[in-house]
């Protein structure tokens, strides 16, 4: 597997910016933390499940490759993901800026994979966002995501909303459907289970409770997301 990330030369040569993982199980609000968390720190987000709905949406080669496993809720094969996250942790932004991960790694294979091609610098730390099973179902169920601008939103009582962000239409995901979502929480548990256990051996697992309003759970990120950032920085100064 760990050819496909080789095969990118550019990969080994990342820049000195943060670089950090986020996991989380589907609907603990991990890509809205994301994309705040990202901005925040000026560095790409990188959702590997953006990527593969923008190329299902656009038609391309890759979307239809990656259509029956996004709508089934199951995972897109290896071959697919890294060649994915290659082609953008190889462009210019990542490698300068360092980079926010989103939804990749997502199994202990992946992570071992990014770790064997990047080294220690793969990533300054990982935090997991918790939020148990019982909490998200009622989100994942509720969520409508915008189609222009991918911005998620809550509504309980209608299929369709105006995207409060951009004003374009907001409406359940195609792989938001009941079964889609319980074989995605049922990977969660079963696949980043011993990934959040190998990133915690490695000693740069952070823990966050992904529960209450968006920007209380900011708070929480960046309060724990911060000081480790600063530590890094205060312990080699040449790579912030
Ligand atoms: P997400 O937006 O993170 O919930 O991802 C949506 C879908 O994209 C997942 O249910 C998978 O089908 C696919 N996907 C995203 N990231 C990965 C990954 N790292 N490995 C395998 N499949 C992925």
């Amino acid at each position: 597997m760990t050819d496909l990330l080789m095969q990118s030369a550019d990969v080994a040569r990342v820049g000195p910016g943060p670089r950090v993982i986020v996991l989380g199980r589907q609907g603990a609000g991990k890509g809205t933390q994301c994309a705040r968390l990202a901005t925040h720190l000026r560095v790409p987000h990188i959702s590997t499940g953006d990527l593969f709905r923008a190329a299902i949406a656009a038609g391309t080669a890759l979307g239809e490759q990656a259509r029956s496993y996004v709508d089934r809720g199951a995972l897109v094969p290896d071959e697919l993901v890294l060649d994915v996250v290659a082609a953008h942790l190889g462009g210019t932004e990542a490698r300068h800026a360092g980079y926010l991960l989103d939804g990749f790694p997502r199994t202990l294979a992946q992570g071992q994979a990014l770790f064997e091609v990047l080294g220690a610098a793969a990533a300054d730390l990982a935090v997991e966002i918790d939020v148990r099973t019982d909490d998200v179902l009622p989100r994942l169920s509720a969520r409508r995501v915008c189609r222009e601008c991918g911005a998620a939103t809550s509504a309980p009582d209608a299929e369709e909303v105006s995207c409060p962000q951009c004003g374009g239409i907001a409406a359940r995901r195609d792989d938001d459907t009941e079964e889609a979502i319980a074989r995605r929480l049922a990977l969660y548990d079963e696949q980043s289970a011993p990934l959040l256990v190998w990133l915690a051996d490695q000693g740069i697992l952070l823990t966050v409770d992904g529960t209450g309003a968006p920007d209380d759970v900011f708070d929480r990120l960046r309060g724990v997301v911060e000081p480790r950032l600063a530590r890094l920085h205060a312990a080699a100064p040449e790579r912030s």
